[in-house]
């Protein structure tokens, strides 16, 4: 299938895509080195002009109505869905993930298209009795929203950024990470069709000059960010100092836990495998610190070890392939990094460690899936790797498992693998993370709440109370009589 790509892409401003004589840079495909197209890169300038463009389309687009603003948000969800494998073959080419996977990705963001498109119908004033009249509690939308994405599964970001923030009625300006910028920008093309001009404009380049510029931008009344913890606090700060509210979708390190009464081991490896590396291990809610009991830790490492080593890795273009290459040389170097640490930390290396040679890949970082057996004090333990690696802990007594699962800067998510419901809840309760799935990593489906505890981040998303980050709430009383009078003489 031929991608399509456009040899030169420039910043969609105003429902234009400009291209003019600014600083050029290649994306290139990380397996294959190759050149896929060249992006113009933006500055303040640029980001002042699609500030600029969402304010002056704001009106508009909040007067339309949440029915007209459904209505367009589901041609959204069609367009992308029409032309999903399309993209999904960009994502692959320009982020180097599996192509089986990041088809998936598609149907994520469609849905959340649709789901965003009908929730907002239900997203209602409220209104109360006041002696004498009524008081009406109005959701507004707060502006021009200022959000920014990674480059890990750019369909699912641009995704929850944009679906909520239109649904509500704000204008947006995206900054889509420049390592992989090429799916949205021909989002941006469907959105073009679609959208009045003006509601979304998307801006290209580095993050310390374009992210910078629109977190600090004076018309910019919303924040929504994903991305490294690092960077989330620089822009935390920026909110703070502006005054305008901030989401924050940070990193994580999530624990994973199995009970020894589990029934069914090997589907356990299977999805603890799935929970550690899917996305090439790049993916924020990854399941990378597994906590398993003693009873059954030997039989299970045993099976752990090859359900590790039967994981293909292939070209992203391999309809086999499980995992594949890395998004950058740089992220590769990083994750080997710390695979060498691990072995200098003392942490046991029981599968993988190694980068792999893929045929008509010659560029690409390619790094066997790989586990460590370790103590949860050790840093390939405590700090996001971003790549295939798990760390894997033994544990016996319950009340020290719960103190290291929760001992950890990030609180994203958590996994439990237990067939009694009494250990399931009472240990749900109790871990520190914005989501816990029992019996099925990352069971994540449209309108659960999706969010971090502690380093993770600040807020919701993917569910109905989004709605509510992106909106402010207008009071509004009304008297059916002016009432008698206060200074006038008695
Ligand atoms: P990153 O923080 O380096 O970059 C994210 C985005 O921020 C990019 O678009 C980048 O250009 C921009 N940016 C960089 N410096 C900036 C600045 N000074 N001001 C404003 N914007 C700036 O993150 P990354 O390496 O691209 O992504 C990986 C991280 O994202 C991981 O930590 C991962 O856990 C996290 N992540 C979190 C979620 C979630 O939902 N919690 C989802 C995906 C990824």
């Amino acid at each position: 299938m031929n991608i399509q790509l456009d040899e030169v892409y420039g910043p969609l401003i105003n429902g234009v895509f400009e291209s003019r004589d600014k600083q050029a840079l290649p994306a290139l495909d990380p397996a294959t080195g190759k050149c896929l197209a060249t992006i113009h890169y933006c500055d303040a300038q640029d980001v002042d002009k699609a500030v600029n463009a969402a304010q002056a389309a704001f009106a508009g687009w909040n007067a339309l109505g949440q029915q007209e603003r459904g209505r367009l948000l589901n041609a959204l969800a069609d367009a992308v869905e029409a032309d999903s494998e399309r993209l999904a073959r960009i994502d692959a080419h320009d982020v180097g993930r599996c192509i089986s996977e990041v088809r998936k990705d598609y149907q994520t963001a469609v849905r959340h298209y649709r789901y965003f498109a009908s929730v907002i119908m239900a997203h209602e004033d409220h209104g109360r009795e006041i002696p004498g009249g009524y008081a009406l509690g109005k959701r507004e939308p707060l502006g021009v929203c200022g959000q920014i994405i990674p480059w890990n599964a750019p369909a699912i970001m641009a995704s929850f950024k944009l679906a909520p923030a239109l649904a509500a009625g704000n204008t947006v300006v995206l900054k889509p990470d420049e390592n992989a910028s090429l799916s949205t920008l021909e989002l941006g093309k469907h959105i073009t069709r679609i959208f009045p001009a003006g509601v979304v404009n998307i801006v290209t380049g580095l993050g310390e000059v374009v992210g910078a510029a629109l977190s600090q931008h004076p018309k910019v009344r919303k924040l929504s960010f994903t991305g490294s913890t690092e960077v989330g606090r620089i822009v935390a700060r920026v909110a703070a100092d502006r005054l305008v509210p901030a989401t924050l979708e940070l990193g994580g390190k999530s624990a994973n836990i199995v009970f020894p009464d589990i029934d069914d081991l090997d589907a356990v490896v299977d999805n603890a495998t799935f929970a550690a590396i899917h996305n090439n291990g790049q993916s924020c809610l990854a399941g990378t610190r597994l906590f398993v009991h003693d009873a059954i830790f030997e039989t299970f490492k045993q099976k752990l070890i090859e359900s590790f080593q039967r994981v293909s890795v292939g070209s992203p273009l391999d309809e086999n392939a499980r995992v594949s290459c890395l998004v950058s040389a740089r992220q590769g170097e990083k994750v080997l990094e710390y695979i060498a640490l691990g072995v200098q930390e003392g942490a046991e290396l029981l599968v993988g460690g190694a980068r792999v040679e893929v045929p008509d890949c010659p560029a690409g970082y390619f790094i066997q899936p790989t586990v460590f057996e370790v103590r949860n004090d050790m840093r390939i333990c405590r700090e996001e790797i971003f790549g295939p690696v798990l760390s894997l802990i033994r544990w016996s007594d319950y009340e020290q498992m719960i103190a290291q699962a929760n001992d950890s800067e990030y609180g994203l998510a958590a996994g439990i693998y237990t067939s009694n419901l009494k250990h399931a809840m009472d240990t749900a309760n109790r871990l520190e993370a914005g989501s816990v799935w029992i019996n099925r990593y990352s069971n994540i489906s449209d309108g659960t709440a999706f969010g971090g505890y502690k380093n993770s981040g600040i807020g919701r998303e993917f569910s109905r109370e989004t709605l509510n980050a992106y909106t402010q709430i207008k009071t509004i009383t009304v008297q059916a009589e002016v009432p008698a009078p206060w200074f006038a003489p008695r």
